[in-house]
């Protein structure tokens, strides 16, 4: 089980660091946790009920919500919605719900906090990051042997951090003596401020010092941070000295910190360095469904929730974080209007996602859409036939190209089998002129454009 106390503990040193000391004594010291639901990314918050318990609610819910969703994001380096309720109302919750939370391992020490959720298991493997859970599972497996310092980068929500705290899972599972300690660059750089302000420099190194295993998350952090890059050069030598493990994660490749030291630069260059791309689509479904099996969701049982996480997967493309957020919200959102999940649900519960497609409509998917309406195929349309029933489609997608995409005219000869642009920009001339004569020629293109944005 999760140690809820020393979560809120955490959480209590964050915000007392945000806020004033009335307010933090006045709205965050009556709070706890009652749970954290891992499956749905809950944490359900209580505060006694008495004469204040709806005051404080009200006021946390209208002011300090995005406090306490950061700062827990910041302790369990995920993010967590948050649910306030009174005492009183979550005892007459549970008296009607049986309790469905299945327990999970918990790792934690007095330092670290995993996310269980965070594990190899429950980590989808795609061409697009093989190569880092390659690196990674060796890590986990043989410290201090495989490759030392590992560098992971990659681009924000990709796995980074997942990756990270699958290794320090694995490490302790297979060894609980370990001292494996992970930090985000963010609260190592805090630390040090608190150190150097309480005189507890000593303590500071220290604890850095006699780690076996040190995960550092989010290293560009310390672009321009002088003084904590330095104490981490220092860190970053002495263990790397006496053999001990490193592993640090990036939003960018180490040549690209240029607000790094060149000296901390070339240290990350020594071993390996192991980057992950933008999930590819067949990668993003099967981490939907993986996804959609740990909150519970039978795959058998629903069928439906395939084409759900098709449908998602075709609209998110590069951030595995917001994809598996669609998810979670159409699953959470079905069970709370007790709505079937499927594909129509997915649609109207994630309108402003899915209606926010400038970015994914592809000149691919306007050919495709226009060749589908009709009725021939895409390399009729890329070829150079001239037959009217050829010739006429292939103008009505080159001006959709056009007018919804940024695309130069040279370019989108190129999507036609390398046309010149001057053929480009007559088609776009011919149904322009057309459009304003045509009605129906109107109605077909806004059902095509329609279709296009679905
Ligand atoms: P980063 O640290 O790179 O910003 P995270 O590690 O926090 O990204 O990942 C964001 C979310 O996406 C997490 O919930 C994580 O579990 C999930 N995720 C990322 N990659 C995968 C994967 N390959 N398989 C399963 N879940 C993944
Ligand atoms: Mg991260």
């Amino acid at each position: 089980m999760m140690d809820y106390n020393k979560i809120w503990e955490s959480v209590l040193d964050k915000i007392k660091e945000i806020t004033t000391q009335i307010s933090f004594e006045t709205w965050f010291l009556p709070l706890k946790i009652r749970r954290i639901d891992q499956d749905l990314n809950i944490v359900y918050i209580e505060v006694n009920s008495d004469n204040r318990s709806e005051f404080i609610i009200t006021t946390i819910k209208n002011r300090y919500l995005s406090t306490l969703e950061t700062s827990f994001k910041e302790v369990l380096s995920d993010s967590f919605r948050v649910v306030l309720k009174d005492s009183d109302q979550y005892k007459s919750e549970e008296v009607k719900e049986e309790p469905k939370i299945k327990p999970k391992k918990q790792l934690l020490d007095k330092e670290k906090i995993f996310n269980p959720r965070f594990n190899f298991e429950n980590f989808v493997v795609g061409n697009s990051n093989k190569y880092a859970h390659a690196a990674a599972l060796a890590v986990a497996e043989s410290p201090s042997e495989a490759y030392n310092p590992l560098f992971i980068y990659g681009g924000s929500g990709l796995g980074k951090t997942h990756l990270m705290h699958a290794i320090g899972i694995y490490l302790l599972e297979n060894n609980p003596k370990l001292n494996v300690l992970y930090v985000s660059s963010e609260m190592f750089t805090n630390e040090l401020i608190k150190a150097l302000n309480t005189h507890k420099m000593n303590e500071f190194k220290s604890k850095y010092r006699k780690a076996d295993v040190l995960l550092i998350d989010d290293i560009q952090f310390l672009e321009g941070k002088e003084s904590t890059q330095e104490e981490f050069f220092h860190t970053f030598n002495s263990l790397y000295d006496s053999n001990k493990q490193i592993i640090i994660s990036s939003d960018k490749a180490p040549n690209k910190l240029v607000n790094l030291e060149e000296r901390l630069r070339s240290r990350f260059q020594w071993n390996l360095i192991a980057d992950i791309q933008p999930a590819d689509y067949e990668t993003r479904v099967a981490i939907l469904l993986k996804k959609a099996e740990n909150m519970g969701i039978n795959t058998d049982e629903n069928p439906e929730i395939y084409d759900v996480a098709c449908m998602i997967a075709e609209k998110i493309k590069d951030n595995i974080r917001e994809l598996e957020g669609a998810l979670i919200r159409v699953v959470s959102f079905s069970q709370l209007l007790n709505e079937k999940l499927d594909k129509n649900f997915t649609k109207r519960t994630l309108k402003d996602i899915f209606s926010n497609v400038e970015r994914t409509v592809t000149p691919e998917k306007i050919k495709k859409t226009v060749c589908k309406y009709y009725g021939i195929k895409i390399t009729d349309i890329e070829s150079s036939k001239k037959t009217n029933n050829i010739a006429f489609p292939r103008q009505i997608a080159m001006y959709l190209i056009r007018e919804m995409t940024d695309y130069s005219l040279p370019k989108i000869g190129q999507f036609f089998g390398g046309k010149h642009y001057t053929t480009v920009l007559y088609a776009c001339e011919k149904i322009d002129d057309e459009l304003s004569m045509d009605k129906n020629l109107r109605e077909v293109i806004e059902n095509i454009k329609e279709e296009i944005k679905d």
